[in-house]
């Protein structure tokens, strides 16, 4: 983890948004809005937390640990990846939901994630009155799908 400020730790126990400060409400962690969230991390820098992410991993794979020099030239072999894919609800920008994978691994897993979203949306779906959602809902209500879908996950 990387130290925090006064002013950052003020914000956390205060719970207000790390971009905009206004309070945080319900499960809402770090940011109010999946909007405020892009912003912040527009103005930060996500090759960064990127390069944060690859160091801790100690250049390793995750799932098969399989492990790359660190002046490699075979850089493009590892990505990134969000624990929790955010278009299931994880985190863009929060460390913790961040891994390295190698691409086999990395592939193999992006498969599974989207099974995962199709059945979940297939469920959805039998939901009577869930379909109104769906009419842009992906696009322009973000926030309203993330929250419809983290209540689907958890009922
Ligand atoms: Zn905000
Ligand atoms: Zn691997």
């Amino acid at each position: 983890m990387i130290p925090r400020s006064d002013e950052e730790q003020d914000r956390i126990d205060n719970k207000l948004c790390a971009n905009c400060c206004s309070p945080l409400e319900g499960r809402r962690k770090a940011y109010c809005s999946d909007r405020c969230t892009r912003e912040y991390w527009i103005k930060h820098d996500w090759g960064s937390l990127r390069n944060s992410v690859l160091q801790k991993s100690n250049y390793t794979c995750a799932k098969c640990g399989y492990r790359i020099a660190r002046d490699s030239l075979y850089w493009s072999l590892f990505v990134v990846d969000h624990i929790k894919p955010i278009f299931l609800g994880g985190n863009e920008f929060d460390e913790n939901n961040l891994q390295v994978l190698c691409k086999p691994c990395d592939k193999k897993k992006t498969a599974k994630d989207k099974q995962r979203y199709y059945d979940i949306l297939r469920g959805m779906k039998a939901v009577q009155g869930f379909e109104l959602l769906f009419d842009g809902a992906l696009h322009d209500e973000e926030d309203i799908f993330q929250r419809k879908l983290e209540e689907f996950q958890e009922a």
